[in-house]
């Protein structure tokens, strides 16, 4: 046997105390007179041991209580209980009859195998007088002292071996009996019953910790949704949970972290149209009566009064019986949806508008001319012609505009940079728009020696068309437009400057924003994206753009700085 087993002799009184060399004649199995008193204390023991298992819940002290019930009530030296893993390796060890030092010099758990792994390899009880003679002996470890008797017994569940139960060494130095054998298997019982409790013990522990694991878990997943998430029950729809997201939603953002919103009295829901809503409408009531509620639009009412347009999703959950325990409602605040819906609305209006009035100059003009174009005389033919030209161009740089926004918008835009020179670029757009402007004056007068600046030159005469177009729209009386062109050695500044209708001080900051028309005169033409797209623009080349005004009635003045070009040498230049 290579399991360290106990085997010194046992000094403790009242354990038998009888001597190995005086031992009684040996019996053979089945042999031995009934003793009437071993039989009480036989019941007594598996009283007593049904008794630890059903008032003790520390596993060891049962097992212990087990051990040095079986070794009381069959005399025996040592006797030792081991709990088995599912592979059968032993992970616990009790034994009675050792003292500490006796324990500490046998060492470790016992490796399990030869007759003691046997016993749980197996499952059947073993009976053996003479340990050494056995062929499934495997040999005493050293230090081990001698033993010949054994009784062994598997502790079984069902079809599962838990693990052994022994005894060695019986105290009159005779073999164990069968009756003996009776009495270990009925406390090898209790032993299961215990060991199993606490292998459903520790599972029931193992599940909750999972469990609560799982759903610390799901609230970080939960509080890090961007939608509201409640779980209401009850006839009164009483709100169970709400992430982080519904509570700021139905309490407003300052509300504390935790807190359970109440239907009624924190917040109440509306129709989508701001009319009541009927309780049974309500999405938590529907998914509480077992519908799935998919996108219904309701205005969620906070208790301070705010409106808060909402579209909610709602699912009944079920319990195990199947019954619906409850409702999952899902909130997610639309407002940015609707602002952006109505931007787009207002942005189709405005567009289809501002392409509606070219379109209708070209098709009157162009109607006319197929018409009656040979009655009309040459100056009215050059006109219409000359509108027809200035309307369709008029409409080809507004359908620039919008490309070129929509690329931006998609982040397609990429400037190409390189050196430019500022002067010639601006007297080509200048000369292109003038040519438009019969009633204005173009100048441009850049400071001398003004470098070259680092930019897309196409994007660049874009942001400039666009300046002249609007210097020359917002100064209706014609008058100047000029541009001038500075720099402070790193950047360089182009000033375009109209004797126009002027910004109100208040709007200077504002016209650089989408379909912004500040304080203009409604009757000209512009759809607010000029400016916008041009400070994009701009800043796709790494410069920026600002607009000045004196004040009304007395023009306005844009600059638009860009970095000299890369490489530029200042003094290379000077030579
Ligand atoms: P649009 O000209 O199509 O309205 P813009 O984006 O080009 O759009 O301009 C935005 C607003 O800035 C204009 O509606 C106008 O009120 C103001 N604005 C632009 N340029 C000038 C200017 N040169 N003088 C006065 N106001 C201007």
């Amino acid at each position: 046997m290579g399991d360290p087993v106990a085997v010194a002799p046992d000094t403790t009184p009242g354990n038998g105390g009888t001597a190995p060399g005086d031992a009684p004649p040996r019996r053979r199995l089945g042999d031995e007179p009934a003793d009437p008193r071993r039989h009480d204390r036989a019941l007594i023991a598996a009283y007593e041991a049904a008794l630890a298992v059903a008032s003790e819940l520390d596993l060891e002290a049962v097992l212990q209580r087990i051990v040095d019930l079986a070794r009381s009530v069959v005399p025996a030296r040592y006797a030792a209980l081991g709990v088995a893993d599912a592979r059968g390796a032993l992970v616990q060890f009790v034994t009675a009859g050792l003292d500490a030092a006796e324990r500490a010099a046998i060492g470790p758990l016992p490796k399990g195998h030869g007759l003691l792994g046997e016993l749980i390899r197996d499952g059947e009880p073993l009976l053996i007088s003479d340990i050494a003679a056995d062929p499934r002996s495997v040999g005493f470890p050293p230090n081990h002292p001698p033993m010949r008797s054994l009784l062994g017994v598997p502790i079984r569940l069902r079809e599962r071996v838990l693990g052994n139960l022994y005894l060695c060494e019986r105290n009159d130095g005779a073999p164990f009996t069968s009756d003996d054998l009776t009495v270990v298997q009925t406390l090898a019982l209790h032993a299961a019953a215990a060991i199993d409790r606490a292998h459903l013990y520790r599972q029931v522990e193992q599940g909750r910790a999972r469990a609560e694991e799982q759903r610390d878990h799901l609230r970080v997943i939960l509080d890090s949704l961007p939608s509201g998430v409640l779980i209401q029950t009850g006839e009164d729809e009483a709100v169970e949970l709400a992430n982080a997201a519904a509570v700021a939603l139905l309490l407003g953002p300052d509300a504390p972290a935790g807190a359970l919103p109440r239907d009624g009295r924190d917040y109440g829901l509306r129709q989508a149209d701001g009319a009541p809503l009927a309780p049974e409408a309500r999405p938590g009531r529907r998914a509480l009566g077992g519908e799935t509620v998919r996108n219904q639009q309701v205005v969620l009412e906070r208790a301070g009064g705010e409106r808060v347009p909402v579209l909610a999703q709602a699912a009944p959950l079920h319990d195990a019986t199947g019954s619906v325990g409850g409702a999952v409602v899902v909130i997610q605040d639309v407002t940015r949806l609707r602002e952006a819906e109505q931007l787009k609305d207002d942005f189709l209006s405005l567009i289809s508008h501002e392409f509606r009035t070219p379109l209708t100059a070209i098709h009157g003009g162009a109607h006319l001319l197929a018409r009656q174009g040979g009655d009309l005389d040459d100056a009215t033919r050059d006109e219409l012609l000359t509108d027809i030209v200035a309307e369709s161009g008029r409409l080809d740089r507004m359908l620039t505009n919008l490309l070129e926004l929509t690329a931006i918008l998609a982040g397609r835009l990429v400037a190409a940079t390189e050196p430019v020179l500022l002067e010639p670029l601006a007297r080509e757009v200048a000369a292109e728009v003038a040519a438009r402007a019969p009633g204005h004056r173009f100048v441009v007068a850049p400071a001398p020696g003004l470098p070259p600046a680092e930019g897309d030159p196409a994007l660049l005469a874009q942001v400039l068309r666009n300046l002249y177009e609007n210097a020359v729209k917002y100064a209706p009386d014609g008058g100047e437009v000029r541009t001038a062109a500075t720099t402070d050695g790193q950047t360089v500044t182009l000033r375009v400057t109209d004797q126009g209708i002027g910004i109100a001080p208040e709007h200077v900051g504002a016209v650089f924003e989408r379909f912004r028309r500040v304080g203009g005169d409604p009757t000209v033409r512009g759809m607010g994206l000029g400016l916008y797209l041009s400070r994009h623009l701009v800043e796709a080349q790494g410069g920026a753009i600002a607009a000045a005004s004196p004040g009304i009635g007395r023009g306005a003045t844009f600059a638009v700085t860009l970095p000299v070009a890369r490489g530029w040498d200042p003094d290379g230049a000077k030579e």
